[in-house]
């Protein structure tokens, strides 16, 4: 499923904004494949299928303009560039200081609080998910 939706959201980024995506790489709780665009913005994809931009704390927020996520997800650059332009609160436990974020959900600012916290609350803040939901994710990580 998540090689299926990579590959979907690969030709459409090619197709519409002539960039590329990264290989995948899985995350470290072993549940998401996540690609950088363009070198510049990390995508992740979940279990089922789901796209996400971690860095983004909810890019519904900042995508109005876009009819569905996945079109969201294929101006994800623009989706970090509009939040950029927003202060926004880190500490309120949702998006990142920099807009790539790595395998173990961290995104290599001494400046986001990703840097010290513990895995599950890593991937709250980089998942549209409750935190119930994250804690399943990590108990049940293959
Ligand atoms: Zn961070």
């Amino acid at each position: 499923m998540q090689t299926k939706k990579f590959g979907e959201l690969r030709e459409a980024v090619k197709k519409r904004r002539g960039l590329n995506l990264s290989e995948p790489e899985r995350s470290v709780d072993g549940n998401y494949f996540l690609t950088i665009m363009a070198g510049a913005v990390t995508v992740s994809i979940g279990p089922k299928g789901g796209f996400n931009i971690p860095a983004v704390r909810k890019y519904a927020n900042g995508s109005d303009e876009y009819p569905s996520v996945f079109d969201a997800v294929v101006y994800a650059d623009k989706c970090w560039e509009r939040q950029e332009t927003l202060q926004f609160d880190l500490a309120v436990g949702k998006g990142h200081d920099k807009p790539i974020v790595g395998a173990d959900w961290k995104c290599r600012s001494a400046g986001c609080p990703c840097s010290s916290e513990k895995l599950v609350d890593r991937l709250y803040r980089s998942l549209d998910r409750t935190r119930d939901q994250v804690e399943v994710l990590v108990n049940n990580s293959p």
